[in-house]
């Protein structure tokens, strides 16, 4: 169990249930409160062998050294700091993600996380990140023949990696919201539900050189589809 304080109280973390608990009975003074902020996301490389249009992450190919994203992630656990999101590019790809994952679970109480496309979750990657990943996230944008076009890879392949997933740690499903997956948000929550995944974030489509930012007609869609969403996966804010 981490505590964490801040001006709202004493918040209690345990990564490896998730609990998270503000005690706001109790006000710590401010010459305690915790410096670093709650979660911080960490992007561990550019490369990602996906072509995504939607992708905003630079193209340029660099990647954090290793010793240095370490230093960072036991400092901000000392500071108080909660969680480290990796990502990327793709951040499996980065050459040292095994041991940057275990080194962060052994050496801080920070709660792992990592977002993937899915696509190179091997049956043995999995088995050596098993007790070192707390929770991961996996990119689903529709489902079948629209998942194929908008990430150029066999939606075949994205169920074995949710697969996957699944073994390893609690996961949840991150969507980019756009003119196409729209139309199958329930088709990607029935998933969700089926695959066992406890969250469904919504990601509105951010422009790059190639496409634009999620319209006003998309936008008004997706807040009716959450308006009346009923299902049992946790649609969770960006922000959580
Ligand atoms: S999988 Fe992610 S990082 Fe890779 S191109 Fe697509 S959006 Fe970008």
């Amino acid at each position: 169990m981490k505590f964490r304080n801040g001006p709202n109280g004493v918040h209690l973390f345990d990564r490896l249930s998730g609990l998270n608990v503000l005690v706001d009975e109790l006000r710590p003074k401010e010459a305690v409160w915790s410096t670093s902020p709650r979660q911080v996301s960490i992007a561990l490389t550019n490369v990602c062998d996906l072509h995504c249009s939607y992708c905003y992450a630079p193209k340029h190919k660099a990647s954090l050294h290793t010793d240095q994203v370490l230093d960072w992630l036991k400092e901000l656990d000392t500071e108080g700091c909660l969680g480290i999101g990796f990502g990327g590019g793709e951040p499996t790809l980065h050459p040292d993600f095994l041991d940057i994952c275990k080194r962060a679970a052994g050496e801080t109480q920070l709660a792992v996380t990592f977002t993937t496309h899915g696509h190179r979750l091997t049956p043995q990657l999995v088995g050596s990140l098993k007790g070192s990943i707390h929770f991961a996230r996996i990119s689903v944008d529709g489902v079948g023949r629209t998942y194929e076009e908008q990430r150029g890879k066999q939606f075949a392949s994205l169920l074995r990696g949710m697969e996957s997933i699944a073994t390893l740690s609690p996961f949840g499903i991150n969507v980019v919201v756009n003119g196409r997956t729209v139309a199958e948000l329930d088709a990607m929550s029935e998933l969700a539900q089926k695959v066992g995944a406890s969250e469904l974030l919504l990601l509105p489509q951010q422009a790059t050189k190639a496409v634009a930012n999620m319209d006003g007609v998309v936008g008004r869609a997706l807040l009716d589809w959450v308006s009346h969403y009923r299902g049992k996966v946790r649609l969770p804010a960006a922000s959580d």
